[in-house]
């Protein structure tokens, strides 16, 4: 699979349809791994962190989440297919999984979340297979293991616990649970249980998702602000290969 580095970060160039048929024909061969979804904050971490770095480019999938990553791909002159945001890929990934009757675990977010964004999954999707739930604020991971093993495995399981926990926990967690493909997925099941709202599709069109998320919670501008700055270092980058601190 074609690569595009950025700061380091190994992004896949994939369409939408390329990563979902890759990960199916992995759940179908039964081979492990984790799919990660990096945005510009988690590319950020990676610079900041090798052992992160690492854990981020041994996943078998990693796919461009968000617009930042998209424009730096093109300040460097690398070549990506375009967005595959996380939340969407897991949804397509479910109508695939669901029309094969395969198994889906939903580990992460605030007590009641996962049940709820499980209970709303199956009811769109017939076929799909609920393995089980389990939120996202437990003080010893093995306590996740447990959960996801003791209710039979399954054929994914979604770690949506934020970055960098969720890339540790696939990677440090992954040969102890039976499970085929793990996937990082960030706020996802936030937005399957209904609790956070994706922006009008003309904001996404426009690749203004971050704009809407501002306005509805003014309160991610500290976050936001690292937009720019993770631009002005891929420019750098570009301009001066990464010499200059
Ligand atoms: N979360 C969790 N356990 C933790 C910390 C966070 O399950 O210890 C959840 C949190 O409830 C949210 C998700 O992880 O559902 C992270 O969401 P965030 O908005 O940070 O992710 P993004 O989609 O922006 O990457």
């Amino acid at each position: 699979m074609k690569t595009a580095s950025i700061l380091g970060v190994h992004f896949h160039a994939v369409t939408m349809q390329q990563a979902v048929e890759t990960a199916m024909s992995r759940i179908r061969a039964r081979q492990k791994g984790y799919v990660v979804t990096p945005n510009p904050e988690i590319v950020d971490l990676c610079r900041r962190d090798g052992e992160y770095m690492g854990i981020v480019n041994r996943a078998v999938l990693v796919l461009p989440d968000g617009i930042g990553i998209i424009y730096a791909s093109k300040i460097l002159g690398e070549e990506l297919c375009g967005r595959v945001p996380g939340v969407e890929f897991a949804e397509q990934l479910i109508a695939a999984m669901a029309k094969e009757g395969m198994r889906l675990f939903l580990l992460g977010a605030k007590p009641g979340i996962a049940e709820q964004a499980g209970h709303n999954l199956c009811a769109k999707y017939p076929g799909l297979v609920l393995a089980g739930t389990k939120d996202g604020y437990f003080t010893d991971p093995q306590e996740a293991v447990d959960a996801i093993n003791d209710c039979g495995g399954a054929d994914v399981v979604f770690v949506c616990l934020g970055a960098p926990k969720q890339e540790r926990f696939m990677a440090g967690y992954m040969d102890e649970i039976h499970a085929t493909l793990f996937c990082g997925l960030g706020g996802s099941l936030d937005v399957f249980a209904g609790v956070a709202k994706r922006a009008p599709k003309i904001f996404i069109k426009l690749g203004l998702e971050w704009f809407y998320r501002l306005l509805c919670q003014p309160s991610r501008i500290g976050r936001m602000m690292k937009l720019p700055k993770f631009l002005l270092i891929v420019i750098r980058e570009r301009l001066f290969g990464g010499k200059r601190k």
